[in-house]
């Protein structure tokens, strides 16, 4: 949890997946989530937090949520799709889940080991309000989160400029996103910088919360009557982050029929699942920006299996894919993975349409993340017995213009973030250059008394 991404470049996972059987399942029905989320989570965490704590931990994290159930799960008329609404947190996107907790996680474990920790990030919207929400007024840490200068929606910049709190440092970058993210891994590579203020990830790489969202999983399966029957999701992705979980959570026993993975333009996943062979081609801006990626990182997570779990084996296929852009996975392989996943893309003419659909058949506006997995989950639906659940990744309001292409209306910000447009806002400038950032970085943590002691 602490070092996000491993020392030699890998991924953490667990050496093997805890198993529930279907009377371990059946047990958590009807429970509330956190009840769910601590069994779930308990054999990961082990004694790395004693009952009581990782129960409060859980209860703080799904307090800021805004539905006492803290992911509803909907029907969509009798079609047998159902929405799993993951945008209850205080950004509106699904990121919150896990990263509410593991703010948490983080800031408990380093006071009690009396350190202190440099959340340093690049965000091109989502990511960063969601990270700075979750580590907020923490003693222990202080976030540095670099975004595209004019490049982010005002209503994203907003959820991070408007964020007060002392141990928050926005920095608006003269550059692209790609710049920001470069700069970020600058600073981690410097290993003497990032020992010297105990960097720290907390991207989608971070187990931890691959963790948190395993739970949503077991919960709306739950709901939908697991153990005894299966369930179908379909998930919009891009990191293969949220889907991934989903992956976990079959493999410690809960009954998955089969995954639809959702994508846009930028559509690597579907032509891997379609030709085996993964090929990065340049980024296309589209409705749903969260899912702009053509490096789907953690897809690399579930390559390890289809390397028959061999590291070397692996290690190696990434070196080739990141110098000839292209990964191939032989026949076997590739079969056994097929007969778990489907993919599908669906472009900006799509989204819109799907929008719409689901607001004129069911009476949902669905954001164009949610919209392009309602779409993908009808177009795979591989058995109509077999309840689908299509995971809302964020709330409508966090992307009124396409909303409002789709539907001529624009969806209202929920109450809690209604004067966001008012609320003054904190930043500064930075240019596209390590040298500026390290310095920034030094001063600020350099100039607080207790901190300094702390890192001397
Ligand atoms: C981040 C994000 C996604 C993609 O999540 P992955 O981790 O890439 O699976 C989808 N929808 C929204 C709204 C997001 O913010």
């Amino acid at each position: 949890m602490l070092a996000g991404l491993a020392r030699d470049g890998g991924l953490y996972l667990p050496a093997e997946w805890p198993q529930f059987s279907p009377a371990e399942i059946a047990a958590l029905k009807g429970r509330p989530y956190g009840e769910v989320a601590f069994r779930v989570m308990q054999p990961f965490v082990g004694n790395a937090f004693d009952e009581t704590t990782f129960r409060r931990l859980i209860a703080e994290a799904y307090a800021t949520f805004d539905a006492p159930e803290v992911a509803p799960v909907k029907p969509l008329g009798d079609s047998g799709l159902h929405l799993l609404e993951l945008f209850h947190g205080p950004t509106l996107a699904f990121k919150d889940v896990a990263l509410q907790l593991l703010g948490l996680m983080l800031d408990q474990t380093l006071l009690r080991r009396g350190q202190h920790a440099t959340i340093v990030g690049a965000t091109s919207g989502d990511t960063g309000s969601a990270a700075i929400e979750a580590v907020r007024d923490r003693k222990s840490i202080d976030i540095f989160m670099l975004y595209p200068h004019g490049r982010v929606s005002e209503v994203q910049r907003r959820q991070m400029t408007t964020v007060l709190a002392p141990n928050v440092h926005n920095l608006a970058v003269s550059g692209t996103f790609d710049d920001c993210q470069d700069l970020a891994k600058a600073c981690f590579n410097d290993l003497a910088f990032r020992d010297r203020h105990a960097l720290t990830a907390v991207n989608s790489i971070n187990f931890a919360r691959v963790m948190a969202q395993i739970v949503y999983y077991f919960w709306a399966a739950l709901r939908l009557g697991a153990p005894e029957r299966p369930v179908a999701f379909a998930v919009p992705t891009g990191n293969f982050g949220n889907v991934y979980a989903g992956y976990a959570a079959k493999q410690m026993g809960l009954p998955i029929h089969h995954f639809v993975i959702g994508s846009n333009t930028n559509d690597i996943l579907p032509r891997f699942f379609e030709t085996g062979a993964m090929t990065m081609s340049a980024v296309v801006p589209t409705y749903s920006p969260s899912m702009d990626i053509q490096i789907s990182s953690n897809f690399e997570r579930l390559l390890f299996d289809l390397y028959g779990r061999d590291g070397k084996a692996l290690a190696d296929a990434m070196a080739t894919f990141r110098s000839t852009g292209t990964l191939e996975v032989g026949g076997n392989a590739l079969g056994g993975v097929r007969a778990l996943f489907d993919a599908g893309r669906l472009d900006d003419e799509g989204t819109l349409a799907a929008i719409a659909d689901c607001r004129n058949r069911f009476g949902e506006t669905l954001d164009p993340h949610s919209a392009i997995g309602y779409a993908v989950a009808q177009q795979h639906r591989r058995d109509s017995s077999v309840p689908m659940v299509v995971l809302a990744t964020a709330h409508p309001a966090k992307f009124p213009d396409a909303v409002q292409k789709a539907t001529g209306e624009r969806p209202r910000l929920p109450a809690r973030l209604a004067d966001l447009l008012e609320r003054t806002e904190r930043v500064e400038g930075l240019r596209n250059d390590i040298a500026a950032l390290k310095e920034l970085i030094e001063d600020r943590m350099g100039t607080t008394p207790q901190r300094a002691r702390t890192h001397s």
